[in-house]
């Protein structure tokens, strides 16, 4: 059963609801993974990091709050910057766009996530059994995809771990709607530039979830893109 009826919905507990599905899929993973194949990811290889990051907004809200609780407020202010310039840059873009023109997600810094021990279900879920074809798709994206689709080459991520993160995500998903809050899929960047320059963004998106609608993502051409919509206004001085 549902423990949260919407008149109890909160910011708190739309946070400890992101933990505790994070914490669930984790352990879940941590089972299996001795099952696995071998992945070949580890710290400083970044080249996954340069794609579109879908994400929910109860996802972004726990970004921000590990933000809020680990970085001093000159890196906070410096990360607004820095997802400012990156929010403009991915506008309209789908992820082969985005690598061809390497823009990397709003949180990396020095080829590290900046907030790694707060980040959301698709990177956690992402597991590479090759960084030569993580970064072969930097170089060439859509050369790359046909190849994997053609056959020729294998593609880099391991299946179960994907698997577990996005049941993660789409769990949370259909259960937030079911409270009536509606949970479309957003950009990290974006969504996180939003939430940022918000004190109160999450009775915000309590009362009228439309808010992060300038970082939503937007299926064209069957790829998705960032705030075809227009990006969120400049915030205020
Ligand atoms: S949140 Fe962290 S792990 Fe995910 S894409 Fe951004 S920098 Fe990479």
């Amino acid at each position: 059963m549902w423990p949260y009826p919407r008149r109890s919905a909160n910011r708190k507990k739309i946070t400890d609801i992101v933990d505790a599905a994070i914490q669930t899929a984790e352990s879940v993973w941590q089972d299996l993974a001795a099952e696995s194949p071998a992945f070949d990811c580890h710290k400083g290889c970044a080249w996954c990091c340069h794609q579109t990051v879908m994400v929910i907004v109860p996802e972004v809200l726990f970004v921000k709050k590990h933000i809020v609780n680990t970085f001093d407020l000159p890196e906070i202010e410096a990360l607004k910057a820095t997802l400012r310039q990156r929010s403009l840059e991915i506008e309209g873009k789908d992820t082969a766009t985005r690598q061809t023109q390497g823009i990397a997600c709003g949180l990396l810094k020095d080829s590290v996530c900046s907030a790694h021990d707060g980040r959301p279900t698709m990177c956690r879920g992402a597991h590479s059994e090759s960084a030569q074809v993580c970064h072969d798709l930097f170089e060439n994206f859509d050369g790359v995809v046909r190849a994997i689709s053609s056959g020729e080459r294998s593609g880099p991520f391991l299946i179960v771990p994907k698997m577990i993160f996005n049941s993660a995500q789409t769990g949370m998903a259909m259960a937030l709607r079911d409270v009536g809050l509606e949970c479309y899929a957003v950009e990290l960047t974006a969504a996180l530039e939003i939430a940022l320059n918000s004190p109160d963004i999450e009775e915000e998106w309590l009362r009228d979830q439309s808010v992060f609608a300038p970082a939503r993502l937007t299926s064209v051409n069957e790829r998705y893109v960032t705030g075809v919509n227009g990006i969120a206004p400049a915030p205020s001085e």
